[in-house]
């Protein structure tokens, strides 16, 4: 396929321009082909071996695979997402521009800085005429935001037999990489019961909407904070008319959760739901574990020892955090695979009109990854 001439290497600034302003909404073919064009370009310009995968319904992910010092070491993967969750037009209200040393646009936290980082390591590797240690794998996907259907199966492809991740998602408050994630469940629930008039027949009916009442104290009693396991139920609707007896009710329910066996608890006590109501029903109509846990393991925590002693070196702290919140780490995190998140340089408001980066936090963000790269 036919990429875009980049011209020059840009500025890292500049790249970070770039991508900003090509607005990339999850499921937007024509807007994230276009980006990943883009990253395929740059990415081949930074002595990478590049490939465009169709990701139907949602545009294209970019693969790309840079090779290492040593050729047959188990390769490095760098994980991030060209998709944003802004729709066509944020941009207009809220441009690129740089306030105070804050670059500010819709995804440049989530995740276009970092992406821009990752290339920028890259390049400067290339243009030093420098290999990596390992083979470097990276891909770029475009259905993270909405969960990584097309591209779980790549990722974890790709991500077999690799020595570590690197995952350029937004770092936390202070700039701190992310050695835990929870894992992510995501249900829909259906409950039945009888109508009758509200008025004349009440006796002939079952309230689903009651029958999901007393669901939803079940549900939130499975939470266990004290264990990092979290339930939220909602968005809820039920019934047709306030004087029919509700036949049918649904919820939505968001489960989060710290280990994997927590969140297997959660799941099999949703699906063995049983209808508190004579003459109601419950059912599980979708959903399940969406994303597992990235838990802290002594692997986790020895990369992120060297990445804090490499940024120290450099000049900076990195300290360590964990989040409720997943990423397509957390599928690399579940094979075993060494897995550091959160490498993208500080900023805030990821998902808010306050997004946000540090421009002084890019070029040793930059740093930062190039000497992971020689250094794993
Ligand atoms: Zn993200």
């Amino acid at each position: 396929m036919a990429t875009p001439d980049v011209g020059i290497r840009p500025t890292l600034l500049e790249r970070v321009r770039r991508f900003v302003e090509m607005e990339s909404p999850s499921g937007d073919v024509a807007r994230a082909t276009a980006l990943a064009e883009v990253v395929t370009a740059e990415l081949a310009a930074a002595g990478a071996e590049t490939r465009l995968v169709d990701a139907p319904g949602f545009g294209r992910h970019v693969q790309a695979t840079v090779p290492g010092a040593n050729p047959s070491a188990a390769p490095i993967l760098i994980l991030g997402h060209l998709d944003t969750v802004w729709p066509v037009g944020t941009l207009a209200d809220r441009p690129f521009r740089i306030v105070d040393g804050r670059a500010e646009g819709p995804g440049i936290f989530d995740m276009k800085a970092g992406l821009a980082v990752a290339i920028e390591a890259l390049a400067e590797l290339h243009h030093a005429g420098r290999r990596p240690a390992r083979p470097v794998r990276v891909l770029v996907t475009c259905d993270e935001e909405v969960g990584s259907t097309t591209s779980r199966p790549l990722i974890e492809q790709l991500a077999r037999g690799a020595a570590a991740t690197l995952v350029l998602e937004p770092s936390l408050p202070g700039g701190a990489a992310k050695t835990a994630r929870k894992g992510v469940g995501v249900y829909r629930l259906r409950f039945t019961g009888r109508a009758a008039h509200a008025g004349i027949d009440p006796a002939k009916g079952v309230s689903a909407v009651l029958e999901m009442a007393h669901q939803i104290l079940a549900l939130h009693a499975l939470a266990a904070p004290d264990r990092g396991t979290t339930v939220s139920v909602g968005p809820v609707r039920g019934g047709t008319v306030s004087n029919v007896i509700p036949a049918e009710a649904e919820a939505e329910v968001d489960v989060r959760f710290a280990t994997l066996d927590e969140g297997q608890r959660v799941d099999a006590a949703i699906r063995s739901l049983r209808p508190a109501l004579p003459g109601a029903g419950v059912a599980v109509v979708e959903g399940g574990i969406n994303r597992p846990p990235l838990e802290r393991t002594a692997a986790v925590a020895a990369l992120y020892r060297t990445a804090r002693d490499l940024a120290s070196d450099i000049g900076f702290d990195l300290p360590e955090g964990s989040t409720g919140g997943g990423s397509d780490g957390c599928f690399t995190a579940a094979l075993g695979i060494p897995t550091l998140d959160g490498l993208g340089p500080q900023g805030g408001g990821a998902h808010a009109v306050d997004e946000h980066i540090l421009v002084a936090d890019l070029p040793r963000r930059v740093a930062l990854v190039r000497r992971l790269l020689e250094a794993l």
